[in-house]
């Protein structure tokens, strides 16, 4: 399968890169590592979000041209790369559907499990802990480790840090640190990367978190399950930007004796879910039955579009479900 991407690669006249709506670190990583090979190939490219990027990941694309899927533009390629997300549905229900009849050949890289068939050529490795090592795997299948250059090295330490929480989680294998190290070597400063992710907080973000820990949370401390619920008005009150309640939902789950972490926001148009997981309970599974979502064992999301009480209400209905049996 791989030598035959590689082929494809090569053939190829022009490259469209997408990913997964609400861009994350690993998302905008694997379209940074992507849009570097295509430069190296000399292959002109198109970088195409769902939806913006949050502000702290924009720095990371300043070298790179990008835009926004509009639906009455047309988009020209003969490869169409889908880089961390396996299902139509995952960039939205607008840009689904272009995905879905876009007459070229498709390309998946992604780490998810249970991936949708609409693609020519599928890699999707479930174990590991990014889709940009993923996509470093596959280089060096590939034998295209000398394309791992410089910037391509930014994108694919920025999924490795982002999806592992800064290289913790069980995810992670030695061969991740062993891509670090290969990026490190390249001249890479990697404490720059985690600066920029970590160290942007605004005043206002960190009292919305504050906030939400002091007055939102809620214990359910014989089951092991926190919860934090904030709604529209709350985040107007904290000016809320996208990208500020990120990671939220994992201090839910550092609390000594809590294995299960949710976290619901309200939006314009319904409810987002955010499950983690760290014990012997899978999120995926109950995101997907009651919640419209998916994804990883420990970290899955899902919504529900209704206001925030309902979901709240139907979270409450079916929680037992994930409670210890
Ligand atoms: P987050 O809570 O960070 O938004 O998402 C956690 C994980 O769940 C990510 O790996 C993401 O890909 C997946 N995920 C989030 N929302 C959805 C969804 O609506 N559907 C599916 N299938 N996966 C989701
Ligand atoms: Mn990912």
């Amino acid at each position: 399968m791989v030598q035959e991407l590689r082929v494809a690669l090569e053939r190829s006249k022009q490259w469209l890169i997408t990913t997964h709506k609400g861009p994350d670190g690993d998302a905008v990583g694997s379209v940074i590592a992507w849009a570097a090979l295509a430069q190296q190939l000399d292959k002109p490219f198109q970088i195409l979000f769902p939806d913006e990027p949050a502000s702290y990941l924009l720095p990371f694309l300043k070298a790179y041209k990008w835009s926004v899927f509009d639906a009455a533009q047309t988009y020209e390629a003969d490869l169409l790369f889908c880089l961390d997300y396996n299902a139509p549905g995952r960039v939205g229900e607008q840009m689904s559907e272009f995905i879905s009849i876009f007459p070229a050949q498709k390309v998946m890289l992604d780490h998810h499990p249970g991936p949708a068939s609409f693609c020519d050529f599928e890699v999707s490795r479930p174990k590991l802990c990014s889709t940009t090592q993923v996509i470093y795997e596959v280089l060096e299948e590939m034998g295209w480790l000398k394309y791992v250059n410089l910037p391509m090295a930014h994108g694919i330490y920025l999924g490795l840090m982002t999806d592992t929480g800064s290289f913790r989680f069980p995810s992670v294998d030695a061969k991740t640190h062993q891509i670090a190290a290969h990026l490190l070597s390249l001249g890479l400063e990697h404490h720059q990367i985690h600066e920029a992710v970590y160290d942007v907080n605004t005043v206002s973000r960190l009292q919305l978190r504050g906030y939400a820990i002091a007055e939102k949370l809620q214990l359910f401390q014989d089951q092991g399950i926190g919860i934090i619920a904030l709604s529209r008005a709350e985040l107007d009150r904290f000016s809320y930007v996208k990208g500020d309640t990120e990671g939220l939902v994992n201090v839910i789950l550092s609390i000594s004796g809590i294995e299960i972490g949710i976290f619901l926001m309200e939006t314009t148009d319904g409810v987002k879910f955010s499950f983690r997981s760290k014990g012997g309970r899978f999120v995926n599974t109950f995101a997907q039955k009651y919640f419209g979502g998916g994804g990883h064992q420990y970290a899955a999301g899902g919504f529900w579009p209704t206001d925030l009480q309902a979901a709240r209400d139907r979270l409450s209905d079916y929680l037992n479900e994930l409670s210890i049996s």
